[in-house]
């Protein structure tokens, strides 16, 4: 660790030109607050990663890097969406930066906890993850699927850290480590607790943004679920496996009763009962492969190897 580490903020920005002109200045105040506190290195700066925005956003970057040598900014050739944006930003900055933290551009994360971040990474932590103290600010709704979905994946057998979005700290060494890792089908939050290290979590406030409007409707919220799901785990698959098995067993009763039933001689009612097993038995077929076809896809997309992201422009110093 040294001790006055380079820091790099990475801020993911997509269609943002409402809420950039507003927030930039939080991000890039904080920087000099923290060299000027001698807590961080003269170098350090702030990298916006414009994810291929149709609005203003890139030109706005560009202004701020003109105007501040402490902003940067790439941008992405089209929209890769959010965990993309921020590995671009990240894998950028990987052998410039001695360690880098992400947040979001909308101003919603407390902007203050990067102190906490920065002295839990002095003590020698390599991955601090930020963790939102109360979800008030969310729908009930919100809170209740956020809650579903980690109780799920706790059952599922993945490690995801609670009530921990994309704000966190990271050292170079894990960065460098997680650049090993190519998949195409990008969770971040499931990845940084595969990575290993001393990790440690600092509390922060949300607000509401300051401005536009979120990217991450409902229908956009659950296919993430679903990609953090089957990009970490294989047991849904177990489960299809451990399901065939009991219907195999239960076949094999209903097998004896047929029998016993069609000796007896009273074959002709039975009608609700060959409709309830068909529909069940279809039902669970369609189903499994489903979920089949879920990872086949993923297969799919991961033998492929496309690149996850293409740079098409870059501004700031050293870029
Ligand atoms: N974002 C991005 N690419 C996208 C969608 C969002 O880079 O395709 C960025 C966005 O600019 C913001 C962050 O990801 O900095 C989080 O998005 P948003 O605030 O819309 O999501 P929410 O906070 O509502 O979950
Ligand atoms: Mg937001």
């Amino acid at each position: 660790m040294k001790e006055k580490p380079i820091l790099a903020i990475i801020v993911p920005c997509y269609n943002e030109e409402q809420v950039l002109p507003k927030t930039s200045g939080i991000f890039l105040g904080k920087i000099r607050e923290l060299v000027n506190d001698g807590i961080v290195d003269g170098k350090s700066f702030v990298l916006f990663s414009d994810d291929g925005s149709t609005d203003a956003t890139w030109e706005i970057v560009k202004e701020l890097s003109a105007g501040n040598p402490a902003a940067k900014g790439i941008s992405l050739s089209r929209n890769r969406g959010h965990q993309n944006a921020l590995l671009a930003g990240m894998m950028e900055v990987k052998d410039m930066a001695d360690v880098v933290v992400s947040i979001d551009c909308d101003g919603q994360q407390d902007i203050n906890a990067i102190d906490g971040m920065l002295a839990k990474y002095a003590n020698g932590c390599d991955i601090v993850y930020g963790v939102r103290k109360k979800r008030d600010t969310d729908s009930i709704f919100k809170r209740n699927t956020a809650l579903a979905f980690y109780k799920l994946m706790k059952i599922l057998g993945v490690e995801v850290i609670r009530n921990h979005a994309d704000y966190r700290l990271v050292s170079s060494r894990a960065l460098k480590a997680l650049h090993e890792y190519r998949e195409v089908n990008l969770f971040l939050r499931g990845l940084f607790p595969l990575l290993g290290f001393k990790t440690d979590v600092v509390h922060f406030d949300v607000r509401e943004r300051l401005a536009g409007e979120s990217h991450y409707p409902l229908a956009k919220m659950l296919n993430f679920a679903l990609d953090g799901i089957t990009s970490l785990s294989v047991k849904p698959l177990r489960m299809i496996a451990i399901v065939g098995m009991a219907m195999s067993f239960l076949s094999f009763v209903m097998i004896a009763y047929s029998v016993v039933v069609y000796l007896i001689g009273k074959v002709v009612p039975g009608w609700s009962s060959s409709v309830i097993v068909a529909s069940l038995v279809g039902g669970i077929q369609l189903l499994s492969l489903g979920v089949i076809g879920e990872y086949v896809g993923k297969i799919y997309l991961e033998v492929k190897g496309r690149p996850r992201y293409i740079i098409a422009e870059k501004c700031g110093n050293g870029l």
